[in-house]
């Protein structure tokens, strides 16, 4: 039986490609990837020739029959995304789900990711955060979003293009407020930025500098402050017990 191997790839940098990453790719006997095209430039900078299969969100699930059957023909594939970890607002989650239900081998070769790099370097909180992807397209649905997120005290991550940033950065300071925010933009490229402060101050920053917008992002927001603590109701609720004990 082959082995499905999830393959992180570079966000930019492509020395962030790791040796077994390269080793896996030029062992397996197909690479399943989000466009081809782009995966083939990759694959020839590594002096690899590999076949390639396409696997997006629109043909994700047909495709799920015909990899199985080559693992079971004994070959291993290795999905791959365009940039980063696959699955990770990336295709390949209807796959690694359809055949982790039939029991197949399913190796995950870890390596770049915008979240985590993002996140790492960023000075807000790691030990809790909520990865919301890509908001919607949507003002509507966006703002609905954020609104929902508002009470939640994790560090709030969002991936966003440039086209969308500007929206974006209006929404958060609509429905988020002041918050302390930090932008990564172009993380591991020659123009990797970071970014800080309000939603409204980052704006007024990308007015005055448009360069600032070009490019991927990843917005980071500070959760919200933390609720009355329990301790103080508690302390509450044994003063009022001690009393009621006492009459
Ligand atoms: N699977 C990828 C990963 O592991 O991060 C994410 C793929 S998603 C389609 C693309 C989004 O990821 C971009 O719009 C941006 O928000 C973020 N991203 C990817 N590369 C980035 C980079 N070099 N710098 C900043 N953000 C990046």
């Amino acid at each position: 039986l082959g082995t499905l191997y999830v393959v992180a790839t570079p966000i930019g940098n492509l020395e962030d490609l790791s040796p077994r990453a390269a080793r896996v790719l030029g062992e397996v006997a197909l690479v399943a990837a989000e466009d081809t095209r782009h995966t083939s430039r990759l694959l020839r900078h590594l002096g690899l020739s590999v076949s390639m299969l396409s696997l997006h969100e629109h043909n994700e699930a047909a495709r799920v029959e015909q990899i199985d059957q080559r693992l079971l023909g004994g070959e291993s594939i290795a999905l791959v995304s365009d940039a980063g970890t696959p699955l990770i607002s990336d295709p390949g989650f209807v796959l690694v789900r359809e055949l982790r239900a039939r029991g197949r081998r399913i190796v995950p070769v870890p390596g770049a990711c915008a979240l985590v790099a993002a996140l790492c370097a960023s000075g807000l909180p790691t030990d809790r955060f909520l990865f919301q992807g890509f908001l919607s397209p949507k003002s509507g649905a966006r703002r609905q979003r954020l609104k929902d997120l508002a009470s939640r005290e994790e560090t709030l991550v969002f991936y966003e293009s440039p086209h969308r940033i500007r929206d974006t950065l209006s929404d958060i300071a609509a429905e988020l407020g002041a918050r302390r925010l930090v932008l990564a933009r172009e993380l591991t490229k020659s123009f990797e930025t970071f970014l800080e402060g309000d939603a409204e101050a980052l704006l007024a920053r990308m007015e005055a500098d448009p360069d600032q917008t070009r490019g991927e992002f990843v917005i980071m927001v500070a959760g919200a402050e933390p609720k009355e603590s329990a301790d103080a109701t508690s302390v509450e609720a044994q003063t009022l017990l001690a009393a009621l004990l006492d009459e």
